[in-house]
């Protein structure tokens, strides 16, 4: 058997099988072996029957004392043995598996794993795993490995056939990382870890198999990462700031700034001084307040006779940007211009001119600010906000303009370190951990389509006192297939039966930029009562009056995107309220939403989204590009992620191809495993 053919050739598997796996995305030999367990349990102490407890899983080993014997009470079949091990005697029993009466054979040794639990004041073992003595033992006596197994395929089987599989390929595994490496990192062989991740033979050889895979894992994925954008190193700082005065533009904001605020702002002003570029994430939470960090970074630029550029991901909140960045510098006649795709020819060439002749100083838009034609006089501060919604080429291009200028992202998608360390190399990251002070919290209610006449109403009392509402579809076009709210249609329904009293207006992508502009407008100055729209508004957008979110089918939305969209509401004064609809049976889906009403914090949202999905996966990843984790946790395997990074950038250093003979398994290895990952490239 060789490591590339398909499963069906393994003994055991047959053709009903081999869909089975097939859907757990098992195709090969190699694939089988590369699945690991999702779990352990440990079995590897023996109890005594004198010794069980009742309401434990235990493991004892014992003789079959008696002939088994098949019950039938009602619809149920039990089979029940007796087993002595010397210390006792106890009773096992099995539900409607009549069938097991053959192989459990009187008078012979084995080992059972399994509940036991009190029937009439005795104790008894409930539907154990079990195997004879005598055999090679798989699933008692030692560390059980438990595979996500959802196909019916059970975790007998499972073991089973992956351990005869491992002994008929095992000498077949090849070690591709560079003995060097391997030596220098003390990782155990690819043979070892393989078959000790399945079947450790104590915990010891467990941490060192997993060691070894988590290692293999992130080097494959660094190394890749290193060959498609070279080494991020942080540039000289050749901005050079002499006057970080503040006083003046504190003055003319409307509050003062939190302590979180004010350490993000302490952190940025020691990047100015650096020796070195500044290459700063700010992780806020919605709402955090992450604004007003990149207006005082805008300023002290600016005085410094510096340009700035300010990108967001949307016509929409760029142009929110512009209003906010103008309320303000338009006092210290500071210019702001605005720069966007959508914008007409000739006011696009008067933007390009003014920010060649350093009339613009601050030049706020959409990624249009990153196009070839945009030349800057003397360019100081690159900001991106929301960075998660751009690739980190285009913020690449961004920071190359001009003469090495500082970069700052700004996040409300939490991005565990080590994803940030994998995506961005050199990153210092600030978090903004406290929200402004009097941020009321806002309530979220998860309700199915049977309260839509008390939402409804609920939405007219909050107009009638002036306040406005968002409603939010997943789709523009009517679907009838997925039964999805449109915008289109939903909006004219909206406003001839349910709401004819109100201002009801619609805002959706596929709409001219101009037209979303003064939509959004009339919506921020109070012209509008209820906003229907799609995700366009998800991000940034910051408008106090609206007081309620309502999210039809809210099941389509993934939890930071919910999050995002809640976060537009409890921004002023009143309180707020956060409305989630759907009909969802789905009990996972329904989990999300349960989640979305008992937590407001977006980085506990994002752990708990982080266990219901299960390991390896979390929002961010896929959308960054990086493929999906098989082994190595980005939560908390930093430790050997740093390593990594040290011994991936080395080894590029050397051999930025891997050209080298001692590297060519390595180089394989790579080509293979990205082949299946174009998305990889848009990094
Ligand atoms: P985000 O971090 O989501 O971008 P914003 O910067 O839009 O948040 O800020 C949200 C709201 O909080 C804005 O209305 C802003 O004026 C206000 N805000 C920011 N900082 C403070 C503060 N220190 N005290 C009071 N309000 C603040
Ligand atoms: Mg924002």
């Amino acid at each position: 058997m060789l490591l590339s053919d398909e499963i069906i050739k393994i003994n055991k598997i047959g053709e009903e099988r081999t869909k089975k796996l097939n859907k757990l995305g098992i195709y090969t030999v190699n694939e089988l072996i590369e699945y690991f367990p999702r779990d352990y349990d440990d079995r590897s102490n023996i109890s005594k029957i004198c010794d069980l407890n009742k309401n434990e899983v235990s493991t004892i080993k014992g003789k079959i004392v008696n002939k088994a014997e098949v019950l039938k009470i009602r619809n149920l079949t039990i089979t029940k043995i007796r087993i002595n091990d010397g210390s006792g005697f106890l009773e096992v029993v099995w539900y409607n598996q009549p069938y097991l009466k053959n192989s459990l054979k009187y008078n012979e040794n084995y080992i059972f794993t399994g509940k036991v639990i009190e029937k009439y004041n005795r104790l008894q073992m409930e539907t154990p795993e079990y195997e004879i003595l005598g055999k090679e033992l798989l699933s008692n006596n030692r560390i059980v490995p438990i595979y996500s197994s959802t196909y019916k395929f059970p975790q007998k089987l499972f073991r089973d056939v992956i351990n005869e599989t491992l002994k008929n390929v095992s000498s077949q595994i090849e070690e591709f990382i560079p003995k060097k490496i391997l030596l220098e990192n003390k990782l155990c062989s690819r043979e070892f870890a393989i078959k000790n991740i399945h079947f450790p033979t104590d915990n010891e050889s467990f941490f060192i198999a997993r060691k070894r895979l988590v290692f293999e894992e992130l080097f494959l994925l660094q190394t890749k990462l290193l060959q498609v954008k070279g080494i991020i190193e942080k540039k000289e700082n050749k901005v050079h700031i002499k006057n970080m005065d503040i006083e003046k533009i504190l003055s003319l904001i409307p509050f003062s700034l939190t302590d979180a605020q004010k350490k993000v702002l302490k952190d940025i002003m020691k990047d100015l001084k650096s020796k070195k570029c500044m290459n700063r994430l700010i992780q806020g939470d919605v709402g955090s307040g992450k604004t007003v960090i990149a207006q005082i970074l805008s300023y002290i630029l600016v005085n410094n006779g510096y340009q700035v550029a300010v990108m967001a991901p949307t016509d929409v909140l760029a142009s929110q940007h512009l209003d906010s960045f103008k309320n303000i510098f338009d006092k210290l006649d500071i210019c702001c211009v605005f720069l966007s795709g959508s914008q007409k020819a000739k006011e696009k060439r008067e933007a390009y001119e003014k920010i060649l002749n350093g009339s613009a100083d601050i030049v706020i838009g959409t990624h249009a600010v990153i196009q070839d034609k945009v030349e800057f006089k003397n360019l100081g501060v690159v900001i991106t906000d929301e960075q998660h919604r751009f690739g980190v080429k285009q913020r690449d291009i961004l920071s190359q303009k001009g003469n090495s200028p500082h970069t700052l992202v700004m996040t409300a998608t939490p991005i565990p370190r080590t994803l940030a360390l994998i995506l961005y190399g050199d990153l210092d990251i600030s978090i903004i951990d406290k929200l402004p002070p009097n941020r009321k919290k806002i309530d979220t209610i998860f309700v199915n389509s049977t309260y839509y006449p008390r939402i409804y109403n609920f939405i007219k009392k909050n107009a009638d006192e002036g306040r406005q509402t968002y409603i939010i579809c997943p789709m523009i076009d009517e679907n009838e297939k997925l039964e999805l709210k449109a915008v289109l249609t939903y909006t004219e329904e909206l406003k001839t039966d349910v709401f004819p009293n109100y201002r009801v207006m619609c805002i959706h992508g596929k709409m001219k930029a101009k037209e979303k502009q003064e939509i959004m407008e009339s919506f921020y100055n109070g012209e509008i009562d209820i906003l229907v729209s799609t995700t366009v508004i998800e991000v940034g957008i910051n408008v106090p009056n609206s007081t309620i979110m309502l999210i039809e089918n809210a099941e389509r939305f993934g939890i930071s995107q919910l999050h995002q969209l809640r976060g537009r509401v409890g921004r002023g004064a009143e309180k707020s309220y956060c409305i989630l609809v759907s009909d969802t049976k789905n009990k996972q889906t329904k989990q999300r939403l349960d989640n979305m009403v008992k937590y407001s914090d977006g980085f506990i949202l994002s752990e708990k989204d982080l266990e219901i999905r299960g390991s390896g996966d979390f929002f961010g990843t896929r959308q960054h590009g990086v493929p999906e984790m098989k082994i190595a946790n980005l939560y908390k395997d930093i430790n050997i992620l740093k390593q990594v990074q040290k011994i991936s950038i080395q080894l590029y250093k050397e051999d930025p191809m891997l050209e080298n003979e001692e590297n060519a398994l390595l180089k394989r290895q790579i080509d293979n495993f990205f082949s299946k990952f174009d998305t990889l490239i848009s990094l």
